[in-house]
């Protein structure tokens, strides 16, 4: 069967690799995609959120599936465009609808989804500009730190931890009043801080039945020992060893049945990955998040250590049978260090021919910000490529992935090299 994958980053690139594999996939195609997902299927020139294009595409090439990489098609409703569609509403589409989807695009609907189901989370209240004096005052009480979490999609940019209250009044005035981060701060969700050791847990869906795929832990800071500004993630290890059986029993329990029944029960159809970020305190599974897709570049590290055939899992959340399948996950560590562009957060180097990628020895290097230029693979965006190694331990799998970053080379590549080193 053909399948069309919609993105271009490095988790896309993840998912090409993994589904290139199965015999199953008939022609792959990656819309956009970037200059490495061209070796496991043919690249589309469409945006991810063009929906008139990529029926169009579907159409005109066979598509019997969509797998959707970004959350920003699924809240802007591409599987409900696709079920409205007399010609379309066959194709299955994996990933929620705009309802299910909500559980990222709104703080305020997760928390309170969270709240209606038992989910252990965070004490929360929301506000708006109307609230900004209860906002104020609900802050006088909360303790220090304090979160406050922009509402909707703010290209992870839109969680702030503030350390005093002078700053959380600032900020809150900012974003209910400023726009600070646009529409999605006309509602600010105030959150007690949570101490602990994060992680992320992926479970997949056919709205009935689930699979919890392996779960991993991601880098965000830019700078070694998790410091300076907040990137879209600098590296990942799948498995995590603090993630234990009690504690993975723990999040089944009281986390992923209660959520899956929730939906169910609140008849929000939902097929597709629920990512699930967590912190873990004192050996309790805390909810940060839910986000309706799969994680970058935790993506990078879950496919390699997914031995089953990918597209009959999906062939089971598309066709409500996923209980049927079969998911056998590789006991072994994987390691992904993330190579970004000088610069990067903030203003970065573009245009950089990268050399080297044939020195690598054993990690699988998955593209995310490269692009074409003739015969040059070039770094285009802040997050260029993610080097994923596979190996029997821990620290094989992150000395090999750290020591293959290091032979790509293009001017201003940075690489944190203490990716998983806290674990070992
Ligand atoms: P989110 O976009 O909700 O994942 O938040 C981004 C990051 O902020 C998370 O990955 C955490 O590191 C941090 N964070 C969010 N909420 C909390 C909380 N209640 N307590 C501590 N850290 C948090």
């Amino acid at each position: 069967m053909n399948i069309l994958l919609l993105g271009s980053g490095g988790r896309e690139s993840a998912f090409a690799w993994k589904i290139s594999q199965s015999p199953k996939c008939d022609k792959l195609f990656i819309a956009p995609g970037n200059a490495g997902t061209g070796q496991y299927g043919t690249n589309v020139n469409l945006k991810v959120t063009d929906f008139e294009g990529i029926k169009a595409f579907a159409l005109a090439n066979d598509v019997k599936m969509v797998l959707v990489g970004p959350e920003e098609p699924l809240v802007k409703g591409i599987h409900d465009f696709f079920l409205a569609d007399e010609e379309l509403k066959s194709i299955p589409v994996i990933g929620p609808q705009q309802e299910g989807a909500q559980l990222e695009g709104s703080k305020d609907y997760s928390k309170a989804f969270m709240q209606r189901h038992n989910v252990p989370t965070a004490a929360s209240r929301t506000f708006t500009r109307d609230t900004l004096q209860e906002g104020f005052d609900y802050l006088a009480t909360t303790g220090l730190p304090v979160v406050l979490k922009a509402d909707g999609l703010a290209a992870g940019k839109g969680v702030l931890i503030c350390l005093t209250l002078e700053e959380a009044r600032q900020e809150l005035l900012e974003m209910l009043t400023e726009a600070k981060f646009g529409d999605a701060s006309s509602k600010v969700v105030i959150e007690q801080f949570l101490q602990g050791i994060e992680l992320s847990v992926f479970v997949m869906t056919d709205g009935t039945s689930y699979k919890v795929l392996p779960e991993a832990k991601d880098y965000k800071r830019i700078g070694e020992g998790d410091t300076g500004l907040n990137t879209g993630g600098m590296g990942s290890v799948s498995p995590v060893h603090f993630a234990d059986e009690a504690f993975m029993q723990k999040v089944e329990q009281r986390v992923i049945i209660p959520t899956i029944e929730g939906l169910k029960k609140e008849g929000i159809p939902y097929k597709g990955f629920i990512f699930i970020g967590l912190m873990n305190t004192h050996g309790e599974p805390w909810v940060i998040e839910y986000n309706c897709r799969m994680g970058d570049p935790e993506t990078e590290s879950v496919m390699p250590r997914i031995e089953s055939d990918f597209v009959d899992l999906l062939l089971g959340v598309a066709e409500g049978n996923l209980n049927e399948k079969e998911l056998i996950i590789s006991p072994k560590t994987a390691a992904t260090v993330v190579c970004v562009a000088g610069g990067y957060p903030g203003e970065y180097l573009k245009n950089k021919t990268i050399s080297g990628i044939e020195n690598v020895r054993d990690s699988y290097v998955f593209h995310a910000g490269t692009s074409l230029a003739g015969e040059d693979v070039q770094a285009t965006g802040g997050r260029v490529l993610a080097v994923t190694s596979l190996q029997d331990n821990m620290f094989d799998a992150l000395q090999q992935a750290t020591a293959d970053a290091a032979r790509i080379y293009y001017d201003g590549v940075y690489f944190r090299k203490d990716i998983g080193f806290d674990l070992l």
